[in-house]
């Protein structure tokens, strides 16, 4: 069952700034889905209105079958997670934990609802998940100190407590572990992910870090300008993105792009060309195109990832011409002259560009065409040396296609 359905949901501020635009997703019981998307896409505001901290200005919010609109936000049964989240400074660690549960155990609304048992103040139902939640978190030797004495990392740890206590029908985190340095990073990040797994809670989980939204989501929205642009887990996205934002947000290094033309030699038998440079494709499943049988080609962006370029060592030598591109086995094959390389203890990066590219280029020329730099996630030993002319290959079933205009994937359908 969905536990929280956005319906359409939309948000102009005074002045006309669109935050969130038409934003339909559920979240299913127990789910974990993340909000991803650059800063300024809606993603806060999504929360603040499932939270009943802004009002919508059309659409709507289900809370476990409920209008949620029709609801105050202390009656939504939500616990809100912010990045550095705020606590109460005089109390300690142990009261901060437990004023989230005390707080709901108060609630006739809630009692009501859930039909909470226990005791009649529900002190020892509240020690004891107090104790469960800072023994899950590394937080039992520092309940009895108060915030001014914890690092940022035990702060925020605190913070994620408090909510974790609380056990609502749906967490709303908004970057909850922004400004924490890499270890800890990666140390609450797997915290959060057994919890998940042992609790079951339902959340929605806003972030900018997409290795974050990666890892931790059953499914992740990738939103931009307040649209959600794609909806699903972490492989769909990354394998089939629906159009070219996602393409390019998902994945680091990102995508290296290219914009051509698509025209269709008969049945999957398609050509990719710009300028002379042509790539024959058979097998392509090119659904958007046919929509206009009538245009003799689409304009058409190719896109490959960095880690799908491999090192071609078995091309051979080149002659003459230094830069092509060919089909050989399923293989495409790009040549290229190393411009810029770096490294980062695994990661390799060799930037490419046209061996030709430059003045003395012939108009029209192979050379040309591909004039953008290429970037290659090098999975050899040894990265080569600035000025090499070295082969690279990609499997064509690596290339994704969108069309040039509107972006979308011309693999997958109108809805995929
Ligand atoms: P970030 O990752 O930087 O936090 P975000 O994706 O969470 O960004 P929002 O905070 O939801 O983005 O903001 C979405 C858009 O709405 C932005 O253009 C922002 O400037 C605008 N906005 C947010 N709150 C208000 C407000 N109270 N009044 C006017 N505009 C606002």
């Amino acid at each position: 069952m969905a536990c929280l359905e956005l319906e359409g949901l939309t948000k102009v501020f005074p002045g006309g700034i669109v935050a969130v635009r038409d934003l339909c997703l559920s979240v299913a019981e127990g789910e974990f889905l993340v909000l991803l998307g650059p800063s300024g896409c809606g993603k806060t505001t999504t929360l603040r209105l499932v939270a009943g901290l802004e009002r919508p200005t059309s659409g709507g919010v289900r809370l476990a079958g409920r209008d949620a609109l029709r609801l105050r936000p202390n009656q939504r049964d939500v616990a809100m997670v912010f990045a550095r989240g705020a606590l109460y400074p005089h109390w300690s660690v142990y009261q901060n934990l437990a004023c989230g549960a005390r707080l709901r155990q108060r609630s006739g609304w809630w009692r009501l609802l859930a039909g909470a048992a226990g005791n009649a103040d529900g002190s020892d139902d509240v020690d004891t998940q107090v104790r469960a939640v800072a023994k899950q978190l590394g937080l039992t030797e520092l309940l009895k100190r108060r915030p001014g004495e914890l690092s940022d990392g035990q702060r925020q740890r605190v913070a994620l407590g408090r909510a974790m206590v609380r056990r609502p029908s749906v967490y709303l985190m908004d970057e909850p572990l922004t400004g924490l340095d890499a270890p800890l990073r990666q140390e609450l990040r797997s915290e959060l992910r057994e919890w998940h797994k042992t609790t079951g809670a339902t959340v929605l989980y806003v972030t900018h870090d997409q290795t974050e939204a990666l890892l931790l989501g059953d499914r992740i929205a990738v939103m931009n300008h307040g649209e959600v642009q794609q909806i699903g887990s972490a492989g769909e996205i990354y394998e089939r993105p629906r159009n070219r934002f996602v393409a390019g947000f998902i994945g680091s290094p990102p995508m290296n792009f290219w914009e051509g033309e698509l025209s269709r030699d008969s049945g999957d038998h398609w050509t990719f060309s710009r300028g002379d440079w042509r790539l024959r494709l058979a097998g392509l499943t090119v659904l958007r195109a046919t929509a206009e049988p009538q245009a003799p080609h689409t304009r058409a962006v190719m896109a490959v990832r960095p880690e799908h370029l491999s090192p071609c060592d078995g091309c051979g030598s080149l002659e003459g011409s230094v830069k092509e591109a060919g089909v050989a086995d399923e293989l495409l094959r790009i040549d290229g002259v190393v411009r810029r390389t770096e490294s980062a203890g695994d990661l390799k990066l060799v930037y490419l560009e046209p061996p030709a590219a430059g003045a003395d280029a012939a108009p029209g020329s192979a050379s040309q065409t591909i004039n953008e730099t290429l970037l290659v996630r090098w999975h050899g030993a040894e990265v080569p040396s600035i000025g090499e002319l070295i082969h690279v290959t990609a499997k064509k079933s690596d290339l994704h296609f969108f069309d040039a205009v509107s972006g979308l994937n011309l693999a997958l359908p109108e809805n995929g």
